[in-house]
């Protein structure tokens, strides 16, 4: 199956209660390109209101605060494939009207499984970077911690994953330091990358 027929498959997504109240499903890609290939995939939690509103992945205020933190790194949002672990808005009170996001409770993730697991299968990225602890637990495990996931180490598969902390603002600014710490993983993708470019013939 090719990835149309993947996110064609997530937009008409009825497998949790998050159908019923999403304006747009939020597949992801790449920024303005249909092409389906690119080195580096970021996987964030799940769409906010913005996302939910304009069905693209990472254009809220957790969105600006990543695109600084990619340009501060070297790396380019607009040659990344950014997606969620889920691609429907979680809210707490499920009805669409709140304003109030959630984390993806365990149903809802597994019920978005296969849509991120076909996305990686079909883009094949050389790096993942799993930001926060939703994607760190997705991609590594039900024990995975971001702390103590930082680093290098991981894979899903072959591919390396990188964990880190989420980019959103609340999320940086929980405890001093974080922010660089971001950097410092990012920095590392961008070696990882780099490392592969060098690789190439
Ligand atoms: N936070 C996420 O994890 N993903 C988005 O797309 C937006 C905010």
């Amino acid at each position: 199956m090719g990835l149309t027929s993947v996110r064609m498959n997530a937009e008409s997504c009825q497998r949790c209660a998050l159908a019923g109240s999403r304006s747009k499903v939020v597949f992801g890609g790449v920024d303005g390109y249909r092409g389906v290939r690119a080195d580096l995939m970021l996987v964030g939690e799940g769409p906010g209101a913005e996302e939910d509103a304009k069905g693209i992945p990472f254009v809220g205020t957790a969105g600006q605060s990543l695109e600084a933190l990619l340009l501060e790194s070297g790396l380019e949002r607009k040659s990344a494939y950014i997606t969620n672990v889920v691609k429907c808005r979680p809210t707490k009170d499920g009805d669409g009207q709140s304003r109030t996001n959630r984390a993806p409770e365990p149903r809802e993730i597994a019920s978005c499984w296969e849509y991120l697991d076909s996305q990686i299968a079909i883009v094949r990225p050389r790096v993942i970077v799993a930001l926060g602890v939703t994607a760190v637990v997705r991609l590594l495990g039900p024990h995975a911690q971001v702390g103590t996931s930082r680093g290098c180490g991981h894979f899903h598969g072959a591919i390396p994953v990188v964990a880190t902390y989420h980019p959103s603002p609340s999320s940086l600014n929980r405890r001093r330091g974080r922010r660089a710490m971001v950097l410092d993983d990012l920095a590392l993708a961008k070696s990882l990358l780099d490392g592969f470019s060098e690789a190439l013939p």
